[in-house]
Order: structure tokens, then C-alpha cells, then sequence
């Protein structure tokens, strides 16, 4: 079976990667996302195991140790990672998965998983980031600051990806990730040419 494709989203916070990726969900049956882990308390309206799977920083620190994370990493002060064995067993599956991540845990996963798709996410200026943070509603003036002050450094790893989608326009960047999902979906390899090559072959 052919192994599915391995989307990674990234982008500061408030560029509308969660937005995005949601509606791409919605759509396509076929990609799944994978529920991170964190130490981050819960925000209003998310729900323990299908936003996050909320623990506290001993249960995240036993998963480091047991190596079950396929990437992990400090962000704005809190752990987030992704844990390993489901992602894996997706992609064997030939499911594709989206992991929606920051910088430096997608670096982790293009050292391991080099073959990922790597998109970026970016808002259309830093005053629509700071306006979308604030609607929002969800941080405090502290991490809200913290959270824009990475900004820069985060949009600097931008060479580090193979596709960009700036969200100005909400419907027209979900068309924009769609698209690249589909392209991507439909580019050939080396497995796949002779496999296709055969399946015609034998019906002859
Ligand atoms: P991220 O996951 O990147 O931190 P979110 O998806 O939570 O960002 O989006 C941050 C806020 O901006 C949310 O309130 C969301 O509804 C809003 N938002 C997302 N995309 C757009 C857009 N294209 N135009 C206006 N508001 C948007
Ligand atoms: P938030 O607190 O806004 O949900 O997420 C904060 C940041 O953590 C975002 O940049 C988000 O992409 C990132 N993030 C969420 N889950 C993971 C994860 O499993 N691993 C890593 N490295 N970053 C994550």
C-alpha cells in the first residue's frame, strides 16, 4: 500500500492555521489530524482529546522518556508534542495527516520525516496578526506580547518550507491549502510509476 502523505502546517500565532485547517477537514476524508499534546490549560470551548490531550508537565515528561513523541517543543512557555504511534499508523495505512505545529517541531519532523510537505501560514501584516490574537479573546496581555514577539523569529524559518499561503481572504487561503493537499496527492514517485505501471499491465 502506498504510505500516506504527511502535511505539516505552521505559521505564528493568530495567522489562522486552526481555522484553516478545520474547514480543510471538513472537506476531505481522506486527511486526518492529529491531536497534539500539551501542557497548556484548556481554552474556552476546547475539549480534552480532540482539541488537545490536556496533561499536566509530569504525564508529558513520562511520553519524552518512553520516546513516543514524534516531535515535541517548548512553545511560549508551555510543552506541545505529537505523539508518535497514531501519526505512524495513519501514514502506513496510506492515510494522510496534517500536523499543525510550530517551527521548530517541523524542523524535527523534516530530519525524520523528510518526504513531509511543509506549508506556512501567514497573515496578510503583524497588525491583523496582533487584531486576530486580541478577537480571539483567548490569551492574557502577557502571553499575547510573548506570542507576537516570536512572530518574526518564526516567519524567518519560512525558506525552511515548500509552500506559503498568506490569509488575507479566509476562503481564498482554504482553497490555496486545498489545492496544494490535491497537487501533492496526485505527484508521482518512483513506488507509485511502477505500481501504476502494473496495475494497467496485468489487465491487459
Ligand atoms: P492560529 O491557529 O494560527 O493561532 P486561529 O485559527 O485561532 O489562528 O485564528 C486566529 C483568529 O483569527 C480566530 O479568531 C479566527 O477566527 C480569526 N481568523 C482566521 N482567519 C481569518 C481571516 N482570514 N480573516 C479574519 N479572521 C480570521
Ligand atoms: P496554541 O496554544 O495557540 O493552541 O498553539 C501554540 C503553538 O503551538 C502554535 O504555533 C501551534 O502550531 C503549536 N503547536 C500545537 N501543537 C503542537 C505540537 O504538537 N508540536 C509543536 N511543536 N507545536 C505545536
Amino acid at each position: 500500500m502506498t504510505q500516506g502523505k504527511l502535511f505539516v502546517i505552521s505559521g505564528p500565532s493568530g495567522a489562522g492555521k486552526g481555522t484553516i485547517c478545520k474547514e480543510v477537514l471538513d472537506e476531505e476524508r481522506n486527511i486526518r489530524m492529529s491531536v497534539s499534546m500539551t501542557t497548556r490549560s484548556p481554552r474556552k470551548g476546547e475539549i480534552d482529546k480532540i482539541h488537545y490531550h490536556f496533561v499536566d508537565r509530569e504525564t508529558f515528561e513520562e511520553l519524552i522518556e518512553a520516546d513516543g513523541f514524534l516531535e515535541y517543543a517548548d512553545v511560549y512557555g508551555n510543552l506541545y508534542g505529537t505523539p508518535r504511534d497514531k501519526v505512524m499508523e495513519w501514514l502506513d495505512q496510506g492515510i494522510d495527516v496534517i500536523l499543525e505545529i510550530d517551527v521548530q517541531g517541523a524542523m524535527q519532523v523534516k530530519k525524520s520525516y523528510p518526504e513531509g510537505v511543509f506549508i506556512f501560514i501567514l497573515p496578510p501584516s503583524i497588525e491583523e496578526l496582533k487584531n486576530r490574537i486580541k478577537g480571539r479573546g483567548s490569551e492574557t496581555e502577557e502571553s499575547m506580547a510573548r506570542r507576537l514577539g516570536t512572530a518574526l523569529q518564526e516567519i524567518s524559518a519560512i525558506d525552511q518550507y515548500d509552500y506559503r499561503v498568506i490569509n488575507g481572504d479566509l476562503d481564498v487561503a482554504i482553497n490555496r491549502v486545498r489545492s496544494i493537499i490535491t497537487a501533492e496527492q496526485c505527484k508521482l514517485n518512483d513506488v507509485e510509476v511502477g505500481k501504476i505501471i502494473n496495475r494497467y499491465k496485468e489487465e491487459l
